[in-house]
């Protein structure tokens, strides 16, 4: 018999892994306990109209990548439902949150959930079939303060709390505003225009977002597409001023609490119901998949599937993604240095500091000895934290040609300054 396997895109999580789910979720839980946050579990299977009706038709999910499946009927007389694995979980919170009216609270929502999704996307690093996501979203009547733009700069700031005291290093905000939803019914006019001559020669996904839902463009991830779609026009020019000063007030709020950002003109997320504020932290060690968390407001959201009107903003983080950053993060700290610069003499000391800078700034990773030390004890660290070894003396500084010497191989190679991030980026032999 054939042996069973964890269906494609799927995959078992197993000690010790676990251990380190089992943290990022404790930390997310106890950062969210102080911004007054509480947990909400829904269901993982909803009424697959919720999905279409939210998160929209022309979207990548509902249009290709849902697990959907027709309920048998209890009764004949009864219909079958059409029952969907959820692909996100914003959908199901608002659905929530209309069904047991908490907006008639009058008071803010603030709730957070943690759980797999799931979703028919081929599987790569980063991205799988059934994942998991760590979210929250804040949403309630108008009256309540909904609409605020502190209320976005607040979940920017936690987010930015909750990634440093993960200990994730290296992320960045990447901000937009798509305006509401009469500023992007008139970008879409925009840019089904601007596109109409250039999307024959795109991706075919492309060339049918260009009719049905040109903003989805902005969206795509093919290469070869990309220097088109630098040359579309941009949002901003679209938003009305009512948006513009909100965006204004999320951004002076972020400036204000220290949370640095960069504004990304072409951030558009991958659902429909999103209105204002958007935003991806994103993660360079992630390669591809580089988005750790997305999220943004959704001022119509919950009008759209029969609720009240209920302002709100949220996120999800993709905590497979989270894992794989830590995982990578841990494995670096472990490492051996490129190379340790060893000053000859304490007047080399400065200079030597100088070409540390360089070499780091090139992406290196650089142990900085002392020109105070003998040549042997600068050895004896070098070959302990690092693979090779630079001597920085007096000839070398005047001459520019330094010696590099590799523990592993014993060769010493004579490399130009200029040429030194090269020779040090590339693999050693053993
Ligand atoms: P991407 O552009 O990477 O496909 P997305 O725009 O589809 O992301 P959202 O739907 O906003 O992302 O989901 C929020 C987060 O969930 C993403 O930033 C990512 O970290 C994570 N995520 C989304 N899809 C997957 C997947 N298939 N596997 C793992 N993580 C995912
Ligand atoms: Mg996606």
């Amino acid at each position: 018999m054939a042996t069973l396997k964890a269906v494609r895109g799927t995959r078992d999580l197993l000690p010790p892994e676990t251990a380190l789910w089992n943290q990022i979720e404790a930390t997310a839980r106890s950062v969210f306990a102080r911004y007054n946050f509480g947990e909400i579990r829904t269901p993982i299977f909803e009424d697959t109209s919720l999905f279409s009706r939210s998160v929209g038709e022309e979207t990548d999910i509902v249009s290709k990548e849902m697990y959907t499946w027709e309920d048998r009927a209890r009764a004949q007389s009864e219909k079958a439902q059409s029952l969907t694995l959820r692909p996100e979980n914003t959908a199901g919170v608002v659905r929530a949150y209309i069904e047991h009216k908490l907006g008639e609270t009058g008071q803010l929502q603030k709730l957070y959930y943690i759980g797999p999704q799931f979703r028919r996307e081929r599987p790569q690093k980063g991205r799988y079939r059934q994942f998991y996501q760590i979210g929250a979203e804040v949403m309630g009547p108008p009256s309540a303060g909904s609409e605020s733009p502190l209320r976005d700069a607040e979940v920017l700031e936690m987010l930015a709390t909750f990634l440093d005291e993960l200990g994730i290093t290296g992320w960045t905000l990447q901000l937009n505003s798509v305006g509401s939803a009469a500023d992007r019914a008139r970008y879409n006019e925009t840019l089904r225009a601007a596109l109409a001559p250039l999307a024959p020669q795109m991706c075919p996904d492309c060339q049918r977002r260009a009719v049905t839902n040109p903003l989805r463009v902005l969206d795509c991830k093919v290469p070869e597409d990309q220097p088109l779609i630098a040359t579309l026009p941009m949002i901003a020019a679209s938003l009305d001023d009512a948006s513009k000063a909100h965006f204004a007030a999320v951004m002076a709020a972020l400036d204000a609490a220290g949370v640095p950002y960069v504004r990304n003109d072409r951030l558009v997320r991958g659902l429909d119901y999103y209105t204002r504020t958007t935003f991806e932290f994103t993660h360079g060690g992630l390669g591809a998949q580089n988005a750790l968390l997305g999220g943004g407001r959704y001022d119509g959201l919950s009008e759209s599937i029969g609720g009240p009107k209920a302002p709100g903003i949220g996120f999800a983080m993709g905590e497979d993604r989270l894992v794989l950053t830590l995982q990578a993060q841990q494995a670096a700290e472990t490492q051996l240095a490129h190379a340790y610069l060893a000053p000859l003499g304490e007047a080399l000391n400065a200079p030597a500091l100088r070409l540390a800078r360089e070499l780091r700034r090139g992406g290196l990773r650089i142990e900085l000895g002392d020109g105070g030390f003998r040549l042997k004890k600068s050895f004896d660290a070098a070959e302990k934290t690092a693979r090779r070894i630079i001597i920085l003396g007096e000839d070398e500084l005047q001459s520019g040609i330094l010696t590099v010497k590799d523990f592993a191989s014993g060769v010493q190679t004579k490399v130009p300054r200029g040429e030194l991030v090269r020779f040090l980026s590339a693999p050693t032999h053993e």
